[in-house]
């Protein structure tokens, strides 16, 4: 399978430091900086530095070292922000859109870790 990636993506640009961004952690293989439109009180995206478009791309491709690293990154967060059920936290949800069904706006794979309020069912009508 071959996935192409656009080096001009908004994301792109934020991890060349072109853009700015409101960093909560960076990581080796990692940036995680704050939503510009935030749907909560916390939403935070956690993006690989490596070219990935996607979830399944990133999941199939990369290697172990940036896979544990993007995974030990979220859970850094969550903890870090203190929403962990397991530790009293209230909860938080982890969305990562892909492609044209998932109404993918950024083609630069990321995870959304979204907290701070109720966040209702989680897919909308239509
Ligand atoms: P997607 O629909 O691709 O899953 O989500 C893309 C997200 O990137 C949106 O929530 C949008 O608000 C966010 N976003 C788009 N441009 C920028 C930007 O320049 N800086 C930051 N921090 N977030 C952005």
């Amino acid at each position: 399978m071959a996935y192409s990636y656009d080096d001009d993506n908004i994301f792109a640009r934020i991890l060349r430091g072109e853009i700015p961004n409101d960093t909560v952690l960076e990581t080796e293989h990692c940036l995680a900086f704050r939503d510009i439109a935030p749907q909560a009180p916390e939403h935070i995206l956690v993006v690989p530095k490596g070219r990935y478009v996607t979830y399944d791309h990133f999941a199939l491709e990369a290697s172990e070292a940036e896979i544990a690293d993007f995974t030990r990154t979220i859970g850094r967060i969550c903890a870090d922000l203190g929403v962990q059920p397991g530790d009293g936290g209230a909860g938080y949800r982890l969305i990562s859109n892909a492609g044209e069904n998932g109404l993918q706006e950024v083609p630069h794979l990321h995870v959304h870790i979204l907290a701070g309020r109720r966040l209702g069912p989680l897919l909308a009508k239509g």
